[in-house]
């Protein structure tokens, strides 16, 4: 009787403080889709895997990884991450890429791990007291970011030495991450060509609609670029919020930024240049048929996969 007892007690010590953990408030979803980002394929058709998180939680969660595994838990990809985060009652998602050339066959389920964490914050100014943050970092971690942040400056020095008329300096921007949205008011400012819908039309009439195109092109890594958009701003290039429209081959391609309503020509990068550029822009004309463009290239066609 006491042993029971003594079992009984050590039992309820055991399950009283249960520490709620962040996936406890995460409604988690993945799924497959085509090359057009956004529809959901079976897997012998798929582009992509899309994982989708929505929070029911007042902190910040920051997801560590996702990954899709086999049936006895063995990983066929994992996409890990540096700074994506689901803020307080939000809901976000991201693209794995490369579907294509895996063997989709035996991936049966999607995962992710995740950490209650809040963002760090925005660089305003260092003088701040966020000595706190730091504290809990492992040496590896602010490693990473030591090297990320070398990488950046490396990489902003070569992209001003390849650009010898643009005003892109290393001093401005001394790190960025995906979702650090500065428009820098200095950034290549009016270079900008703004053409009318029908004159865009007459440069883009070699492109191929996205929907159209066989194979998607290598465009991954661009995203987390800053491009200058039509609107006069510049955006950070994400596929969620720019769709991608029609490839014009050698690193060009047109996207769609339905927030800001401009379609831009851009010329994502090459052997000889660094960074996004862009080639020229148009108001995107939602209500005009056909978004004011031609029968060819299919440009309406492309636009119209992405809104229905
Ligand atoms: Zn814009």
């Amino acid at each position: 009787m006491k042993k029971l007892l003594g079992i009984l007690v050590l039992g309820l010590l055991w399950s009283g403080p249960v520490v709620a953990s962040c996936s406890d408030f995460l409604d988690f979803s993945w799924k497959f889709v085509g090359k057009d980002r956004v529809t959901h394929v079976n897997s012998s058709n798929a582009h992509y895997a899309e994982f989708t998180f929505k929070s029911t939680s007042d902190k910040t969660i920051r997801i560590n990884f996702v990954r899709l595994t086999t049936a006895d838990g063995k990983i066929v990809k994992k996409d890990e991450y540096v700074d994506f985060y689901i803020k307080p009652f939000g809901k976000d998602s991201d693209l794995m890429y490369g579907m294509k050339s895996l063997n989709l066959d035996v991936v049966t389920s999607g995962g992710y791990s995740c950490r209650f964490e809040n963002q760090p914050a925005k660089k305003t100014s260092t003088t701040n007291s966020n000595k706190s943050n730091n504290t809990e970092e492992s040496p590896a971690l602010v490693l990473l970011v030591v090297f990320a942040i070398i990488g950046f400056i490396i990489y902003k020095l070569v992209g001003s030495k390849n650009n010898p008329d643009s005003n892109f300096t290393s001093k401005s921007q001394p790190a960025s991450s995906k979702y650090q949205v500065s428009p820098n008011k200095n950034l290549q400012k009016n270079t900008v060509k703004i053409l009318s819908v029908k004159e865009f039309n007459k440069k883009i009439k070699n492109y191929i609609p996205s929907h159209q195109v066989a194979s998607l092109p290598r465009i991954g890594d661009v995203e987390g670029q800053e491009f200058q958009c039509g609107c006069g701003k510049s955006h950070i290039m994400n596929f969620n919020q720019h769709y991608f429209i029609a490839d014009g081959g050698i690193y060009k391609a047109v996207f769609l930024s339905p927030a800001c309503g401009y379609l831009n020509a851009l010329k994502l990068k090459g052997p000889m240049t660094t960074g996004i550029k862009n080639l020229c822009s148009t108001k995107y004309l939602a209500n005009k048929p056909k978004y004011g463009f031609n029968d060819y290239p299919d440009i309406a066609g492309s636009i119209d996969k992405y809104f229905k």
